[in-house]
């Protein structure tokens, strides 16, 4: 792609390289020629257009590592569900007594007997790694995001709810699909006695994403504490 310098000096002066200084502040990093032997970039670290396979080379490695480990865990992780999902069906399901032989009756009442102990066992272990995980996951997504929203998460974060706030709106404005956002939102809600607010933002993402794990835990912790009053 034929590019032109941005700098309003270096009028119809092609992009012949880039800088890569890692803290480079100066405009912009596509470089014409007058630019990369000019003053603005000097002593910062300058690669040519035909350089840059060279300069991807590692970044394409840790990116394809990075995308293979997720999609490990993703399967893993489905896999791990599904070992439980099968012992229960092994043992714990309840079909009619009638269906079964003499032998297996006992082993089946056992099991049925026993089953809200199954249920606490799962809740307790599953739910509390399971949400440590995804609060682990949200908390990473926000770290990657940039610009104006990566501000919207660092001052919700910093419970500086009155900045957080027109930040999240000016960015919903031109992602008004953002999830991550809507959450964010009614977190600050959440802990200013909003309650109302909050619950309406979950149940609004529950109706188009109804597995959305961040708001489906939020908003039944709502419920909870509500019914706790
Ligand atoms: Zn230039
Ligand atoms: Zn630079």
């Amino acid at each position: 792609m034929e590019r032109f310098c941005l700098n309003p000096e270096h009028q119809n002066k092609q992009i012949i390289g880039y800088c890569v200084q890692e803290l480079c502040r100066k405009q912009t990093r596509a470089l014409c020629m007058k630019c990369m032997t000019g003053q603005a970039h000097s002593g910062h670290k300058i690669i040519e257009q035909t350089e840059e396979e060279d300069f991807f080379r590692e970044p394409n490695l840790i990116y394809t590592d990075l995308i293979a480990k997720l999609n490990l865990i993703k399967r893993q992780f489905t896999q791990g569900i599904s070992f439980l999902e099968r012992i229960l069906e092994k043992h714990y399901r309840p079909i009619p007594l009638n269906n079964i032989g003499n032998q297996e009756v006992d082993n089946k009442i056992n099991c049925i007997l026993k089953l809200d102990k199954v249920q606490k066992l799962v809740n307790d272990r599953i739910d509390n790694i399971f949400e440590h995980t995804l609060k682990s996951i949200k908390l990473t997504y926000q770290d990657l995001t940039i610009g104006t929203e990566f501000q919207c998460y660092e001052q919700t974060q910093k419970q500086n709810y009155k900045e957080a706030l027109p930040l999240i709106e000016q960015c919903l404005l031109l992602d008004s699909k953002n999830t991550i956002l809507k959450l964010a939102k009614a977190e600050i809600y959440s802990n200013t006695n909003k309650v109302l607010e909050a619950r309406q933002i979950y149940e609004q993402i529950l109706q188009t994403e109804d597995a959305n794990p961040w708001a489906f835990l939020e908003f039944h912790k709502l419920l909870n504490q509500q019914e706790r009053r």
